[in-house]
């Protein structure tokens, strides 16, 4: 509704002068790819491929899938278009509708709303730290203050599988117990356990061991830099070595941005490192890294915490006519002083004066000129300013100058 999206765009101009200062140009990406785009790239064992895409087959054959995330589609057009070729580090964002078959429920719903950023073709922890300030000033930028901001690593893919086998070995005797998600997570995709949101799972995970004593060495040194990088910038974050993040192609550095008011949906961002992505679609080695943030959950943040911005819309003037049979000089004078970039409305059906006024109030109208045929033989015109009650005098000739010397003010 558009008092609603008066907030959006808020939100989005804020988003966007965030993203000037920080390097990172928009990029479109389609709403819907082939289907493989997304299986290939998030992964076949995740919940969103398993369960949550829209894919439907087109009257060509195809299978098509509405965009569940931003990621795969944004690595698929860096490929197609060669940006590896054009920049050394392409710095992307985007923004837009994102489709999952969940459960709707409070901050979860099927068609939703992402800002995202990928910084392509750098492996330097800087990178990594700069996208957590990045996503920490937005969200400090649009009034969010109570965030917390979960850090961990998942490895690579030749650190990871030995910890993946000691976390089965770990659970092995607890399989029964786990739920079925995660039994069936267990031999695919073992990590997932550790960020099932059952309690049981929960509880039966709580003593494993986390992934830092199988690190190898590179990824052990990353992260000890990205943490020291956040700390030379005074950004506060917590380690949690439960976060693994519901996508295949993570490596190493993980985050999550957590708001606590809003329950059980309480993530309002989330990214981390990919640098296997490009090369899983035929592309040169290409590291990554990229972050996402949830638009309906920012929202409802802000509403939570009280900071939902009250934007009003803003007129510059109304023109009041007195007597219908100057409704075409009010007609020539409103365009008039549109095309000057003076923001101008009037009436059409004939409203009493007081009635106009009481338009002029509801549409935020700075000034209201009164305009009658005493005032167009006279050629001067009543300007009232709606804030003040004051009224000038203005020559009807000079009206356009006189409203635009007090919109530079
Ligand atoms: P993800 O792509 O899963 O890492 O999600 C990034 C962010 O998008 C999350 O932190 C949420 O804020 C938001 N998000 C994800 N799924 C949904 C959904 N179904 N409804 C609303 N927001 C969502």
């Amino acid at each position: 509704m558009p008092e609603e999206v008066r907030v959006w765009q808020y939100i989005e101009k804020t988003i966007r002068d965030v993203c000037d200062m920080f390097g990172y140009s928009e990029i479109r990406v389609p709403i819907f790819e082939h289907t493989e785009v997304f299986q290939r790239g998030i992964g076949e064992t995740t919940d969103i491929v398993e369960k949550e895409m829209y894919t439907f087959t087109d009257k060509g054959g195809r299978s098509v899938t509405l965009r569940p995330e931003g990621t795969a589609a944004v690595v698929r057009a860096y490929l197609e278009h060669k940006l590896y070729g054009k920049y050394p580090l392409a710095k992307l964002y985007y923004m837009g509708p994102m489709f999952r078959y969940e459960r709707p429920q409070a901050g979860r719903y099927r068609q939703f709303h992402q800002f995202g950023v990928e910084a392509l073709g750098s492996s330097s922890p800087y990178i990594d730290a700069e996208v957590i300030d990045m996503a920490s000033t937005l969200y400090t930028s649009l009034g969010i203050r109570d965030f917390e901001i979960k850090l961990n690593t998942i490895g690579c893919p030749k650190c990871r599988p030995a910890y993946q086998s000691a976390l089965r070995a770990a659970l092995s005797d607890k399989l029964e117990r786990l739920c079925k998600n995660c039994r069936n997570r267990y031999e695919r995709n073992p990590m997932r356990i550790l960020d099932c949101k059952e309690d049981v799972c929960k509880e039966l995970t709580e003593n494993v061991d986390g992934i830092d004593e199988y690190l190898c060495d590179e990824c052990m040194v990353h992260f000890t830099k990205v943490k020291e990088c956040l700390d030379s910038l005074g950004i506060n974050y917590t380690e949690d070595k439960r976060l693994v993040r519901g996508f295949d192609y993570y490596t190493k550095t993980v985050f999550e941005i957590v708001y606590k008011g809003l329950g059980a949906q309480d993530a309002i961002g989330g990214g981390g490192r990919y640098d296997g992505l490009v090369e899983e679609y035929g592309g040169p080695h290409t590291p990554a890294v990229g972050f996402a943030a949830g638009l309906e959950r920012v929202i409802l943040t802000l509403k939570q915490s009280g900071n939902l911005p009250e934007i009003v819309d803003e007129l510059d003037v109304y023109i009041a006519c007195i007597g219908e049979d100057i409704t075409t000089t009010a007609f020539s004078l409103v365009s008039s002083l549109r095309r000057k970039g003076i923001s101008a409305e009037m009436d059409y059906s004939g409203k009493s004066l007081k009635s106009q006024m009481k338009s002029a109030n509801k549409l935020g109208a700075r000034y209201v000129v009164i305009l009658g045929p005493d005032e167009i033989q006279k050629g001067y015109v009543l300007v009232k300013a709606m804030s003040t009650g004051e009224q000038d005098e203005v020559a009807l000739k000079g009206l356009e100058e006189y409203i635009a010397s007090k919109k530079r003010v």
